[in-house]
């Protein structure tokens, strides 16, 4: 039993790798599977698998009760998915939205601020070119059932849900059973930023992780 309401089954299938510049190490992330610059964080939850590394996105499972939690993730319902399907699904298309914005010479921080917000907001979708519509049909599609998560926790905050899901009294059978019914079904949405002292890291890791696969 565990006292993380997020915990992940990682894969098996990391490996690392020299990094193309013969540099900066890459690593295949044990969470979400997908390529990653540098040589990742240790895993340290539950799930079995020493040496397990994971990459910056899905290291957010690690502690979901830190301050800039609430920026950074969002709680939504998705029993069908498992977590690290989840995050392979939304760094794929954050990594290509990245990709369609640094293409059309759009790089700074403030556009991607822009398709963050487009996101939750279907009209304001309309001002970008039609490239950028699949990534962000799947991303609205992932962030729908957000509502549903919210409904059943009355929060939609990551940070209260995991602190009142680690005080609860796990020896009482009916919330035991109740908190695994919650764990089965809910899961973790990164929303596209990653903050580092306050400053947005996420769309530098994005070209970083970038670099790593041909176009
Ligand atoms: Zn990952």
């Amino acid at each position: 039993m565990t006292s993380d309401p997020f915990f992940l089954q990682p894969g098996l299938d990391q490996e690392i790798r020299p990094g193309k510049d013969g540099s900066d190490g890459a690593f295949t992330c044990a969470c979400c599977g997908l390529p990653s610059p540098g040589a990742g964080l240790p895993w340290t939850g539950p799930s079995t698998g020493v040496g397990l590394r994971v990459c910056q996105v899905c290291n957010l499972l690690q502690d979901t009760s830190r301050a800039a939690i609430d920026a950074e993730a969002m709680l939504v319902w998705w029993p069908e998915m498992s977590q690290s399907r989840l995050m392979f699904l939304a760094r794929t298309a954050h990594q290509t939205l990245r990709l369609m914005a640094r293409q059309q010479g759009q790089s700074d921080r403030q556009f991607w601020e822009t398709i963050l917000k487009a996101i939750p907001d279907p009209l304001l979708g309309t001002q970008f070119s039609p490239s950028f519509r699949t990534p962000m049909t799947l991303l609205r599609l992932l962030e729908s059932r957000r509502a549903e998560a919210e409904h059943r926790l009355q929060s939609g905050s990551v940070r209260q849900v995991t602190t009142a899901m680690r005080l609860c009294g796990s020896a009482d059978e009916t919330v035991r059973r109740n908190l695994d019914l919650l764990r089965a079904g809910l899961r973790i949405l990164p929303t596209g930023r990653l903050l580092d002292a306050g400053a947005d890291v996420y769309p530098a890791f994005l070209d970083k992780a970038l670099a790593l696969t041909p176009s």
